[in-house]
């Protein structure tokens, strides 16, 4: 195995000190033997087994930034950062990350934070000991980039809602106990008649209408849910009614920072794959990796994974010391995941018909990183977001 000099990847970085590079440690050791090693079976199988969650909860990961009276370790979004990061760069694979974190990243948060202290216990404590899963529910067939286009209505009943409707796209959406589920409760009114409802799979009329095929993240789940007459009680209510369009405010800021975070680990996983590579693959009697066009192609792949650590570290540093950072964690989602996508790109050319076939997992890396531009928020609402911050 060549000795690897410098392929951009620091031990400490800031905002990270000593006890988060410890648990990078123990992440990285846990990934490396008990998911990298499964990871092309589960995508076969189109999923990753329900156990994982439990194991994952059993080692602390589900629950690192939630406090420990709820069953979580009492760390903070560093510590999280630091998992997605090395889930993704060990790992390698996009989907068995999106299904860890949808649970702990995008569903459990809102409940966190808006939730009663009854709701932290029947959904918070058994979703960080991983035996409930969560899903958070906004996208429809009939609206995705429009939040407030969504059509899925709750009639206000006695003592609770009554609701129908249909989501799509939903990570986790398959087997999920709980959904964190957007849905309106004025007729009219768009951003301000959203409110969020917890939606459990046994209430009569949920159901989950299909398990959709996908281009990556094959080994998560993405499924489309049915409602019908789903009498949902008004305990289940998250935060105030007509109140949602804050909760889903503040989920997009850490959901699209943890996807700049997880674009950085998986581009140093594709640098330092590439770099391997090109010292032990020989073509015209040479290593490729002599070839300039090879050390260019790398050269590029270390400088847009080094740019992008560092706009996507500041806006974490910026997020957890409590600065209003969206457009911090605007740019970093645009950059990154547009960047992995190049650079998963230059990986697959380095490796010629090898990166086209499954065995590096490059094609994998390729076609996961496709749906960075567009999940989350598409590229074009960031550059939305950006141009209205600017006064345009
Ligand atoms: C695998 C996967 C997992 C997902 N997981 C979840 C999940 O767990 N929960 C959830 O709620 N959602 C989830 N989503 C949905 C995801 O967030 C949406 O796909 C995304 O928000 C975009 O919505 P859309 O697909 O309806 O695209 P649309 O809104 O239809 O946009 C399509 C295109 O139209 C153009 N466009 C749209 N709006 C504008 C604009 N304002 N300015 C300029 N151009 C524009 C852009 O080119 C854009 O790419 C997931 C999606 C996928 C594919």
């Amino acid at each position: 195995m060549p000795v690897i000099k410098d392929t951009g990847a620091r031990a400490t970085f800031p905002p990270f000190g000593e006890e988060h590079e410890e648990l990078r440690e123990t992440v990285t050791r846990f990934v490396s033997k008990e998911i990298a090693p499964n990871v092309d079976g589960w995508e076969d199988a189109r999923e990753f087994p329900r156990e994982l969650y439990g194991r994952c909860a059993e080692l602390g990961f589900l629950g690192l930034k939630f406090p420990e009276e709820l069953g979580g370790q009492g760390g903070t979004h560093l510590h999280d950062a630091v998992w997605v990061e090395e889930l993704a760069r060990s790992g390698g694979s996009g989907g068995v990350a999106a299904g860890l974190n949808a649970h702990t990243s995008i569903a459990m948060p809102p409940i966190f934070n808006f939730g009663t202290e009854e709701q932290k216990q029947r959904w918070l404590v058994p979703g960080i000991a991983g035996e409930k899963i969560g899903a958070l529910g906004i996208t429809e067939p009939g609206a995705g980039s429009d939040v407030a286009g969504i059509s899925t209505f709750a009639r206000k009943v006695d003592g609770g809602y009554v609701v129908n409707g249909s989501k799509t796209f939903i990570t986790n959406g398959v087997r999920a106990d709980f959904l964190v589920c957007a849905v309106k409760t004025t007729k009219e009114g768009g951003h301000g008649g959203i409110s969020f409802l917890v939606l459990e799979r046994e209430m009569p009329g949920y159901e989950v209408a299909q398990k959709l095929e996908k281009m990556g993240w094959h080994s998560s789940d993405t499924g489309e849910l049915a409602f019908t007459d789903v009498e949902v009680p008004e305990e289940n209510l998250l935060g105030e009614e007509n109140g949602g369009f804050k909760l889903i405010m503040a989920n997009f800021a850490w959901e699209r920072l943890l996807m700049a975070i997880g674009a950085v680990g998986a581009m140093q996983r594709l640098i330092e794959i590439s770099v391997n590579y090109s010292l032990e693959r020989e073509a015209f009697g040479r290593p490729i990796g002599k070839f300039q066009a090879t050390r260019h192609h790398i050269a590029e792949m270390a400088t847009k994974a080094e740019a992008s650590r560092a706009i996507t570290y500041n806006s974490l540093r910026l997020f957890h010391e409590g600065h209003n950072c969206i457009k911090e964690v605007t740019m970093a989602k645009l950059v990154t995941q547009r960047a992995v996508l190049e650079i998963a790109d230059q990986a697959l050319q380095i490796h010629g018909g090898y990166g086209y076939m499954k065995e590096y997992g490059i094609e994998r890396a390729v076609r996961d990183a496709r749906l960075g531009p567009i999940g989350g928020g598409t590229d074009e609402v960031m550059k939305e977001i950006l141009g209205k911050l600017m006064g345009l």
